[in-house]
């Protein structure tokens, strides 16, 4: 431990309120676990109710102070945070994989991206344009104009700890918004390493403020308040459905994203070793804990057998993992409870008449590891086809026709990600147009990019992030109509 009592190449846990990093006025702290030793890295401070009145007001504040700055000035603030995220990349990657685990490759990728993000919303920022409509009549002026939304609020999950962040800092600071983020108690470090270099480029005080505590006692007094205009969330279906109704009291806009079950629907026609290559490599990317992770495997059958036997061996070779271990291919879940849950799963899917051919058990007694596991032959009785495992579970199920696949990729209420290996034009064609989803990867599966929209549709809630409709999610609209005297 260091002397401000962390583990080495951990983060100082502060919060951060009006511009002043310290620590929570609260007496309680909780612990921040190493989920892939156990041990103890560091103590996340928690806030009262005073200090997030104190947040609420440094908001208003901070928004007034940072909306009326030009929309260059407030780009160059971004591109500097950029370049500190830039410089620290390596140091923030490292506390990145201490608390989440997946291994360092992933995490230093995930700041790429988030430094990405925050040049791509800092020049997004300035194109921010409203438009003229052609007036009715002479002498009048119809002008529609894009204004920030107001101060905003955001909770985010632990799986993405720098990406899940950055989507919403970054845009709402773009769009002229202030914003206080509660980020998770679980993965805490990543967040105040991000927001320091937004403080150290130059942010004015109160336009970005991070708080820790009990998640229900801090959503439901900020969602209260009347002074955030908006609420942006990341995390499960249950969780996203209660804030929304908190929100609903003071009609605060909310931006939801929140969790999926991806089919990837495998042509006879596709690519095999491609589609093996690229199915394996997304589905045990961060063991799984990805919103978009590839789940339900419907593969045709002619192929069902080779498909499957491919992939279960080459998920049964990978190198599980200390993410600070060069040569480990995947980490652990984030702690003990994901474990209890994989178990569950699989036992559920073998009593529905499943085939487990290859992984299935947690891995040693230190730290959260679990087996890549692939289960065959699994029907939609079993828990794992409805519940999102998001863990390192593949589902195999073989499908006779394109009809079939679509019917069962579509059968969730939830649509985030969806897949389709094939090389036929015809079938892209009807997939694109017949999936539920708000993400679709054709032939390969990154389907997340700084300058395009990601979000789900249905129960995986409500807006986008990222592109040009990230942007106006923390936008409104005034239409002001004029008589040119
Ligand atoms: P969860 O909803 O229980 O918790 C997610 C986060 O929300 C936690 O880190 C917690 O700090 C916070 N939280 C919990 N209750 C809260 C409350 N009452 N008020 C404010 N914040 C609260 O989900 P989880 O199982 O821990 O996380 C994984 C889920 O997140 C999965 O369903 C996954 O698909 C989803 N997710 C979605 C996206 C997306 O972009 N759609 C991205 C990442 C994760």
């Amino acid at each position: 431990m260091t002397k401000s009592g962390h583990a080495e190449g951990y983060e100082t846990l502060e919060v951060l309120i009006n511009g002043r990093w310290r620590p929570g006025s609260s007496r309680h702290s909780e612990p921040v676990m190493n989920p892939a030793t156990g041990e103890v890295l560091g103590h996340v401070p928690h806030v009262t109710g005073d200090d997030l009145d104190e947040a609420l007001d440094a908001s208003a504040q901070g928004f007034r102070a940072w909306s009326v700055r030009s929309a260059l000035d407030r780009q160059s603030v971004l591109q500097a945070a950029a370049a500190l995220m830039a410089e620290r990349r390596d140091a923030i990657a490292k506390v990145l994989t201490l608390e989440m685990g997946k291994p360092l490759v992933e995490a230093g990728m995930e700041i790429d991206f988030a430094i990405a993000t925050t040049r791509w919303y800092g020049e997004e920022g300035r194109r921010a344009c409203g438009r003229l409509i052609p007036s009715r009549t002479p002498n009048t002026r119809h002008s529609v104009l894009k204004e920030p939304v107001g101060p905003a609020v955001a909770f985010v999950a632990w799986n993405f700890p720098a990406t899940n962040v950055i989507r919403k800092v970054a845009g709402a600071l773009a769009a002229g918004c202030s914003i206080i983020i509660k980020p998770s108690e679980e993965t805490p470090g990543t967040c105040v390493a991000i927001a320091r270099c937004f403080q150290d480029a130059g942010l004015p005080d109160g336009a970005l403020n991070v708080v820790f505590g009990v998640p229900d006692t801090i959503s439901r007094h900020l969602l209260a308040s009347p002074i955030p205009k908006k609420v942006s969330f990341t995390g499960g279906v249950a969780v996203g459905k209660h804030l929304t109704r908190l929100a609903a009291d003071t009609m605060k806009r909310c931006t939801m994203e929140l969790g999926g079950h991806a089919p990837v629907i495998v042509a006879a026609d596709c690519d095999l070793p491609s589609a093996v290559e690229a199915c394996l490599a997304a589905k045990f990317r961060n063991a799984g804990q990805v919103c978009t992770s590839p789940t339900r495997f419907l593969v045709a059958k002619e192929i069902y057998t080779e498909f499957t036997n491919a992939f279960a061996e080459q998920a049964s070779s990978l190198r599980v993992g200390n993410g600070l271990d060069e040569t480990t291919q995947t980490g652990p879940l984030i702690a003990g409870r994901r474990i209890d849950w994989m178990e569950q799963l699989v036992e559920d899917a073998e009593a529905n008449g499943a085939r487990l051919i290859t992984g299935g058990h947690r891995i040693d007694d230190v730290g959260s590891f679990f087996e890549p596991t692939v289960l065959c032959d699994i029907t939609p009785d079993a828990l794992a086809m409805t519940e999102e495992p998001f863990g390192p579970l593949a589902l195999m199920v073989p499908v006779d026709t394109l009809d079939a696949a679509l019917e069962e990729a579509n059968r969730l209420p939830v649509g985030l990600a969806a897949y389709a290996f094939t090389t036929s034009q015809a079938t892209v064609l009807r997939i694109q147009s017949d999936l539920n989803a708000g993400v679709v990867g054709i032939n390969q599966t990154a389907v997340s990019l700084p300058e395009a929209p990601f979000g789900g549709v249905n129960e995986t809630g409500w807006g986008s992030e990222g592109g040009i409709e990230g942007l106006e999610t923390f936008l409104r609209t005034k239409f002001v109509n004029e008589l040119v005297l």
